[in-house]
């Protein structure tokens, strides 16, 4: 076991925070879990992995070990109907998945393009982005319990999708090791989300609503170059907080003193409030404060310098969630992970 002392973090997480791991080890095969998860028992050592670190926030040095996962193994074999069965290991990259499922011609993961952070991370939050969620095309995923050491499968069902959430955040030593998503070719393009057929037009000079997955993943990263914060630039998590979900007379009842109030119904009769607007309201585009503060084009992007420190981050997020609270009486729930120097703890 290749095991280093003392760490820095900072290019592992992207919001750059520059804490320190104890202990660091390359994860690239099941033995280094194996022989990782012998080395914290024995030694009674906290433990955290890590993917592309671009949904975590760090406040401290942390105590015991850091695995980053780098298996990153991948396969497409496609059937006599073109249907590609991909199984891939949870440290390969998310958007190079989805740049060669549109090279080889396969449909459906476009809309989730430049999604940062690895495969293995996706169903972690039932990652989704214009209207798609990864739940559409998984099929199952492989498992290392960390606790018992235990290896086993989840059907898709199993894993509890739901929004920005899964069964993953209430089994915290469940890692996903290897991801099997089902992709088809020729689905019709997934075009009903506000901006992404107007984008396709515009940039291809065609009608969008037979856009081939390239041209939409041209859009949908047109779109997100043109609004949201590169990491590599300016270091943040995307959202900071999710999308809150209120009932009918809740909404009637905000609307009523918010007329402008964006509001999205929900297959189960409740109503998503877009939580960048809400923040909006209350003026917090654009803040800055010290080295933290709140993107000019999206309110709901957290941003710091590369300077900064986790519980400068998270104090600007609790002046925000209380202020939201205040003025729309909407808890906005954090959707990072947020670590100390023992382990994952909650806002
Ligand atoms: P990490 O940040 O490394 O880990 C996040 C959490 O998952 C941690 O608790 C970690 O321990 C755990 N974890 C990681 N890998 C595994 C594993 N293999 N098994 C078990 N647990 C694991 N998210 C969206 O849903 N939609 C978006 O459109 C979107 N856009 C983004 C845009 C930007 C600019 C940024 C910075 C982030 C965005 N995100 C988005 C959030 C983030 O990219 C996703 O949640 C992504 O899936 C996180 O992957 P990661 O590998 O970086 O996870
Ligand atoms: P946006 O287009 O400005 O929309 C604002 C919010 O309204 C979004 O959060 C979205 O909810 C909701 N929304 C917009 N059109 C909708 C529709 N037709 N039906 C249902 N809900 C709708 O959002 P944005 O910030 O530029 O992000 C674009 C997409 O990328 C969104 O899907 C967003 O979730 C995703 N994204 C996610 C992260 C992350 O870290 N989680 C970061 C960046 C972008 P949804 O969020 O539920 O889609």
């Amino acid at each position: 076991m290749d095991l280093q002392q003392n760490v820095s973090l900072k290019s592992y997480n992207t919001l750059a925070i520059d804490v320190t791991a104890a202990h660091f080890l390359e994860i690239k095969c099941l033995n280094d879990l194996r022989a990782a998860r012998d080395f914290c028992q024995q030694n009674n050592c906290p433990w955290l992995l890590l993917g592309g670190g671009s949904n975590l926030v760090l406040t401290a040095n942390f105590d015991g070990l850091v695995m980053l996962m780098c298996m990153h193994q991948v396969t497409w074999p496609e059937d006599a109907e073109g249907l590609f069965t991909i199984s891939a290991e949870a440290g390969y990259e998310w958007d190079a998945l989805v740049s060669e499922s549109v090279r080889r011609g396969a449909s459906g993961l476009e809309n989730l393009s430049l999604i940062p952070g690895q495969v293995g991370a996706a169903p972690i939050q039932n990652i989704g982005a214009y209207g798609v969620e990864v739940k559409q095309f998984l099929d199952r995923v492989q498992v290392f319990d960390f606790d018992s050491g235990d290896e086993f499968e989840l059907s898709a069902s199993a894993c509890e999708l739901g929004y920005r959430d899964s069964i993953f955040k209430r089994h915290s030593s469940w890692i996903v090791t290897q991801v099997e998503l089902i992709l088809g070719r020729g689905k019709p393009p997934q075009l009903n989300y506000g901006v992404v057929a107007d984008t396709v037009t515009k940039l291809s000079g065609q009608p969008a609503n037979n856009a081939s997955p390239q041209l939409v993943r041209d859009a949908i990263i047109y779109i997100r170059r043109s609004k949201l914060p590169d990491p590599i630039h300016i270091p943040n998590v995307g959202s900071f907080f999710k999308n809150p979900v209120i009932n009918a007379i809740q909404k009637q009842k905000l609307i009523k003193q918010w007329p402008g109030l964006v509001a999205y119904p929900m297959a189960d009769n409740g109503f998503k409030l877009a939580a960048g607007w809400l923040i909006d309201q209350l003026g917090w585009k654009g803040f800055k404060q010290g080295g933290v503060g709140v993107h000019d084009q999206q309110a709901l992007v957290l941003i710091c310098s590369d300077t900064a420190n986790g519980w400068e981050v998270l104090a600007l997020a609790q002046r925000i969630q209380a202020d939201v609270e205040k003025y729309f009486g909407v808890k906005l729930e954090v959707e990072p992970r947020l670590f100390d120097n023992r382990g994952e703890f909650k806002l």
